[in-house]
């Protein structure tokens, strides 16, 4: 989508710290992290946010969530845990309008959140 920061990096015409990639999904580094591991994990094609996601894109959801199994166990926090989350719309504080899951790890996190 015209604009969407995050098209562009999966287009590759906006580089980021990229740690998995595949046909349809990109796993890579925040640029402002918030735990020593922090990784956004993207559909490639454009969706807003959870809200927006159609019945056709739930099995592309099945296999974000296989890449957040990948790059945990990749990242090393697989047995000390981690957490998973997608910020939807205003409230959440939803800052990039293209659907990412943030897997976060490293540190202990509070709950519930702030
Ligand atoms: P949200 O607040 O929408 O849930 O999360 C958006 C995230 O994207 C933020 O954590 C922010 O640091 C990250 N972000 C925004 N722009 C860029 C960028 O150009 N590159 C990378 N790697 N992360 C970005
Ligand atoms: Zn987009």
């Amino acid at each position: 989508m015209n604009g969407c920061i995050f098209c562009k990096i999966a287009a590759g015409q906006i580089k980021a710290d990229v740690v998995y990639t595949n046909q349809q999904v990109m796993a890579f580094r925040d640029v402002s992290p918030k735990a020593p591991v922090h990784i956004l994990i993207i559909p490639k094609k454009h969706i807003e946010r959870l809200s927006t996601i159609s019945e056709a894109d739930f099995g592309l959801v099945g296999e974000i969530h296989r890449v957040a199994q990948w790059v945990a166990k990749n990242e090393k926090v697989e047995e000390s845990g981690y957490r998973f989350v997608t910020n939807n719309g205003e409230d959440a504080g939803q800052s990039v309008q293209h659907l990412h899951y943030h897997l976060l790890g490293g540190r202990v996190f509070n709950w519930p959140p702030g």
